[in-house]
């Protein structure tokens, strides 16, 4: 199984502040999903200083993004069409193994069948919607060893593609 993120209001809120718990939840999905990936319709400007900053700390280490797909030029249609992403990887993502978490409905709109909706995170504390969501994925399988699996720290890179 695959998992894309949203990022603003999903991970984090509009002060860069970390949802609570998003550290057991980034290390349970990098531990149970082949790839967890991320897209954004923020500016590669905006994605850098927050992976760097708040991501980063909290996944576990030696393990990156599949992809990072951010905002490209004047590219922002409000719309994430995973079919943009089934034909970009083709042997990886398909719609019986790809789910989606959004705080924006819309964006899932084209396939609402594979979106795992969450509430917008304004900063609220006691937060709980990462153990909400983690509770009704606790269907996917065993856990799953990544081919980024590396005994040896692995240096982060990850794809932006367009
Ligand atoms: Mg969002």
């Amino acid at each position: 199984m695959n998992i894309i993120l949203d990022l603003d209001g999903t991970l984090i809120n509009e002060k860069m502040e970390p949802r609570p718990y998003l550290k057991v939840f980034l290390h349970t999905l990098f531990s149970r999903f082949q790839n967890v990936s991320i897209w954004t319709f923020a500016t590669i400007e905006w994605f850098y200083p927050v992976f760097e900053r708040v991501l980063k700390p909290l996944m576990p280490e030696g393990k990156t993004f599949h992809f990072v797909r951010c905002r490209i030029g004047q590219y922002n249609t409000g719309i994430k069409p995973l079919t943009e992403v089934y034909g970009r990887f083709p042997n990886i993502y398909n719609a019986k193994n790809t789910l989606i978490v959004d705080n924006t409905p819309y964006t899932y709109s084209q396939n609402p069948q594979n979106a795992i909706p969450i509430s917008t995170f304004t900063g609220n504390p006691f937060d709980k919607e990462f153990l909400r969501i983690l509770n009704k994925l606790s269907f996917v399988g065993t856990p799953f060893i990544s081919q980024y699996d590396k005994k040896e720290p692995r240096p982060f890179s990850f794809e932006l593609y367009r």
